[in-house]
């Protein structure tokens, strides 16, 4: 699945389960037991390990030491594995550096939750509103912060949405509609000459 396949996926997913794309902060411990999944927290031998999914038992575990906005974000990528891999009964362990052969899922998984909780049809007006008003690198990183709050996500889901979404933002802030954007992945972007700045890095750069 391509990056924009994969982003209307999750909208029709999202609209099945009753959400609107201007509706967050978005709930995907709710989302998931309303989805037939249960959810509980355990001690993992290892504390890289993140959450599992357990497509066969509709079971997700999370590690015990998440932070709530963790929880909601991790609750959200074991949901997408459950939802795109209802088919293969398998097991995910998901963890920081997951091994090659995972890889696919594993960005599957983590695209999927970042556009559920945070989709880019509200966050890039979002962004517009508001970039008029951020001069330097301490207002853009309270904005981020703010966001964070505002969809009930860690800080890093925000820093890394304007990073993978750095093609789309550029394009919607040049006046590009939302119905129009070209949504492509890094590496398509890179297959077609493309090279823009991130909002992140352009603000670093003032430092
Ligand atoms: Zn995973």
């Amino acid at each position: 699945m391509k990056k924009a396949e994969l982003y209307a996926h999750v909208e029709r997913f999202s609209r099945d389960n009753k959400l609107k794309p201007d509706q967050y902060p978005r709930n995907a411990l709710a989302v998931s037991t309303q989805y037939g999944l249960t959810v509980h927290y355990a001690e993992f031998t290892s504390d890289r390990i993140r959450g599992v999914a357990l497509i066969s038992d509709n079971l997700t575990i999370l590690n015990y030491r998440l932070l709530p906005r963790q929880r909601n974000y991790f609750a959200a990528h074991e949901l997408v594995h459950h939802d795109n891999h209802g088919d293969i009964k398998t097991e995910f362990y998901c963890s920081v550096g997951n091994p090659d052969n995972r890889k696919y899922y594993e960005w599957e998984a983590n695209e999927g939750a970042a556009e559920f909780l945070v989709p880019y049809k509200s966050l890039l007006p979002t962004i517009k509103c508001n970039i008029r008003d951020i001069h330097s690198p301490d207002d853009m990183e309270v904005f981020r912060t703010n966001l964070a709050k505002q969809f009930n996500v860690p800080k890093q889901t925000i820093y890394y949405r304007m990073e993978r979404l750095k093609y789309a933002i550029y394009q919607y802030l040049g006046g590009t509609p939302l119905s129009q954007l070209v949504i492509i992945s890094h590496k398509e972007q890179e297959s077609r000459g493309i090279s823009v700045n991130s909002l992140n890095d352009v603000y670093d750069e003032m430092l």
